[in-house]
């Protein structure tokens, strides 16, 4: 069987452990590769690998640094029909969805990158008068780790290590275990696109082993993670007494607010993605629907009538809107909150069931399911469910709608359906978000600051932010007379 072997100082290699784990195929729920079981003597040979490798990877000029961030990116291009079947029989995701979205935007990460870091100045102040000039130098952390989900694999790890490696960091980095095959194929990608040796270190294995070993280590100075809310607080309370930098992007469950002046029609096709893209399995989803009185019927009847019209299916069969969810214990969570959604009085307009897909009878398939609440403030409303679950419910006004919006801990991202300008203006200021897309989802331009607010981390990516994060600033004062 397949082994997923760990990827230090531009080799493969097996885990000092020797142990192994199961690698699930979520579309036939059945075992088809092992996972390298590492642990912290793993990461401390990663650790030493990027260490060794960072004073000539920090000093590289940038012209170099950038040439094999594009090697990267365009060696991911020409490998797109490889990675995204590698993404989809690892995670479950529609086979179309990896090629369009899920491989190119990997590699667009590392050129995005490639060419930020070209352009990322630092600023100078002169003080007249006190006859001193001051400017700010950048310089890379040292080693830094990167901790990356299991819903968009390859997507979110290339998000993290790229601008960490063109701001001339050296990088300890751990996919998920529950989809860890594309972040294993990188590995042979940047050996050809001759990243140097130790640049990039890969170690595979749970979070509490291999990924709090990166977090507890004391020479890793900095780690961006992305995953859970509640594991984003035990990695804040690891790292918090070693003053590590931390980006933090944790869970979401964001609200769809749509008033009745919107674009119908467009509004009503992009709801469908934003509710199930990625079986629902994206932390931008807009899992909470509030839809103004006055289109609440029509909005219902639509709405329902085109989930209906989703196929789900095998992620390899082009017309599969909907593939298997990532694991067994996550479709058994997500099927837990629809019955406590009938538990506490919630009506199920359609969905609800488990499907089983023939030829493929221990695939982890569900129905995309549309739930009717009464009260805002259940816990179905409150809690991410992070799978192809939504809820609904009317509101009257803005005020309304803003308080049931912003009722939940988490704060990552919101859309707003509407065309009237001051009603934009009024909403998206008030919405607790760090993200608000008004007549659109998940339109993302790489220069913006990416991240929530409350508990749904700290920090933003994007764009200069992430070059910001994986540097230290200096600032040098010059007396001159
Ligand atoms: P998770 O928190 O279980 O795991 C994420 C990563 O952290 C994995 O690599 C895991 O092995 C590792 N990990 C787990 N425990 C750890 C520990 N103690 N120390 C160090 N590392 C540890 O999350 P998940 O189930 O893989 O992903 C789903 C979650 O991610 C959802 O809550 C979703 O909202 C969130 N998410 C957030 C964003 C964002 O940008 N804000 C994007 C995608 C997903």
């Amino acid at each position: 069987m397949k082994k997923i072997l760990n990827y230090i100082n531009g080799e493969y290699c097996e885990p000092f452990s020797g142990d192994w784990l199961d690698n699930y195929n979520p579309s036939k729920g059945e075992v088809y590769s092992k996972i390298a079981y590492s642990s912290s003597e793993d990461v401390e040979r990663a650790y030493s690998a990027a260490k060794d490798a960072f004073p000539s990877w920090s000093n590289s000029t940038i012209e170099e640094r950038s040439n094999i961030l594009m090697k990267i990116a365009s060696l991911i291009e020409e490998n797109l029909d490889s990675l995204a079947e590698a993404e989809a029989l690892d995670n479950g995701k529609p086979l179309t969805l990896a090629k369009v979205v899920d491989i190119p935007r990997a590699s667009s990460n590392f050129r995005f990158f490639a060419h930020a870091i070209t352009q990322f100045a630092s600023e100078a102040h002169e003080s007249v008068g006190l006859n001193t000039m001051n400017f700010t130098i950048r310089q890379p952390i040292g080693v830094v780790g990167c901790i990356s989900p299991w819903n968009l694999p390859l997507y979110l790890f290339t998000w993290k290590i790229a601008p960490a490696l063109a701001a001339g960091n050296t990088v300890v980095a751990k996919p998920s275990e529950v989809t860890p095959m594309t972040a294993y194929l990188l590995g042979d990608i940047c050996t050809k696109a001759g990243l140097p040796k130790g640049v990039l270190n890969i170690v595979h294995g749970t979070g509490p082993s291999a990924g709090q070993a990166i977090v507890a280590h004391p020479d890793i100075k900095a780690i961006s993670f992305t995953g859970g809310t509640q594991t984003g607080e035990h990695i804040a309370r690891t790292a918090a007494p070693m003053f590590k930098k931390l980006s933090l992007e944790l869970g979401g469950k964001n609200p769809n607010l749509i008033f009745a002046d919107c674009n119908y029609e467009k509004m009503l096709s992009v709801t469908v993605k934003s509710s199930f893209a990625n079986q629902g399995q994206i932390c931008l989803c807009g899992s909470r629907i509030f839809v103004e009185k006055s289109i609440y019927s029509k909005f219902k009847k639509d709405f329902v009538e085109k989930v209906k019209k989703l196929k789900v299916g095998n992620p390899f069969e082009t017309e599969t809107n909907i593939g298997a969810l990532v694991s067994r214990p996550h479709l058994e969570k997500v099927k837990s909150y629809i019955d406590l959604a009938k538990e506490e009085g919630g009506k199920i307009l359609c969905g609800g069931n488990q499907v089983i897909i023939e030829g493929s009878e221990n695939g982890y398939y569900l129905e995309p399911t549309v739930i009717e609440i009464l009260d805002y403030q259940c816990r179905v409303n409150q809690e991410e469910i992070f799978g192809p679950v939504v809820t609904m419910m009317p509101f009257e006004n803005e005020e309304e709608v803003l308080k049931m919006a912003n009722s939940v801990k988490y704060g990552l991202s919101a859309t707003l359906w509407t065309s009237n300008l001051d009603r934009t203006m009024r909403v998206s200021k008030q919405l607790e978000a760090g993200i608000v897309w008004v007549n659109t989802w998940l339109n993302r331009d790489l220069r913006t600051p990416f991240g929530g607010i409350k508990s749904s981390g700290v920090g933003r990516e994007g764009g200069f932010e992430a070059l910001k994060f994986f540097t230290e600033a200096k600032n040098v004062c010059i007396k001159y007379d």
